[in-house]
């Protein structure tokens, strides 16, 4: 599995959706700060950190903004994403969408070239503030891989009461955005076609821009999940070409 990230910054990470991203982690370095706790998670299980957020130290949006512009001078080329990820979810920040115009900001002075992105579990999309300030950024990943409230429950583990009934609506309300996708076998799986079926339908009600289909690459905490094969991912994106919405499989 993964470490945590130990600063504001970190990569460029080069991956086959985002080419070369620079890192956002805007959730500190001393535990995964999360609203779910999936199964699959490449930083491992969820800890206890809503016991201690006193002793969390979550960036300032000024800490941001000059860690951001001191990396940027620092590199001689224009990445081609600046992502926020990280340690957990970026939008449980209090004071996430003042970040996000300042890494605008600095992104528009230094790097213009470079498009920003979120990687979001979707959990925080509810609260007006957090929604307007991600229509903000140019590409929106949000996380969407259960289809019933069972399949939620057990394979995101949500460590609060977030329904999965509101987060389609909202996500359906909200433009431009591209679905991710992590689809497992197993008994702590979602790939069965009771959960398909549904999650399809909430799909199809959210109109992405794009789907990103994949499942497990690196390690993983649970050991009651497996990897889905290629071909079988390809017959979902088959699936949703039939209703006309772009997907890719990774
Ligand atoms: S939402 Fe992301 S960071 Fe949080 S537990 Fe799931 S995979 Fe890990």
């Amino acid at each position: 599995m993964l470490n945590l990230q130990k600063g504001i910054i970190y990569g460029p990470v080069h991956s086959r959706r985002l080419g070369t991203s620079l890192g956002l982690n805007i959730l500190g370095s001393r535990t995964k700060v999360c609203s779910f706790d999936c199964v699959y998670c490449q930083y491992g299980w969820t800890g206890e950190w809503e016991n201690e957020s006193k002793d969390i130290h979550l960036p300032e949006p000024d800490e941001v903004k000059q860690a951001l512009t001191k990396r940027l001078s620092e590199i001689d080329y224009e990445p081609d994403f600046i992502t926020f990820s990280g340690n957990g979810e970026a939008t449980l920040h209090p004071r996430f969408s003042e970040i996000v115009d300042k890494v605008i900001e600095v992104r528009d002075k230094f790097s213009p070239s470079s498009k920003t992105a979120i990687l979001s579990n979707s959990s925080e999309v509810y609260k007006k503030e957090v929604k307007q300030a991600l229509q903000k950024l140019d590409e929106i990943i949000m996380k969407l891989d259960a289809g019933n409230a069972g399949v939620f429950s057990y394979y995101n583990q949500p460590r609060k009461y977030v329904d999965l009934d509101i987060i389609t609506e909202e996500l359906a309300d909200m433009k431009n955005i591209i679905i991710q996708t992590l689809f497992c076998t197993g008994t702590s799986g979602n790939f069965t076609d009771d959960n398909i079926a549904k999650w399809f339908e909430r799909i199809k009600k959210i109109k992405p821009s794009f789907v990103q289909l994949y499942s497990l690459d690196r390690g993983y905490p649970s050991e009651s999940i497996g990897q889905v094969s290629m071909e079988e991912l390809e017959k979902i994106k088959l699936m949703l070409e039939k209703e006309n919405i772009k997907s890719s499989v990774y």
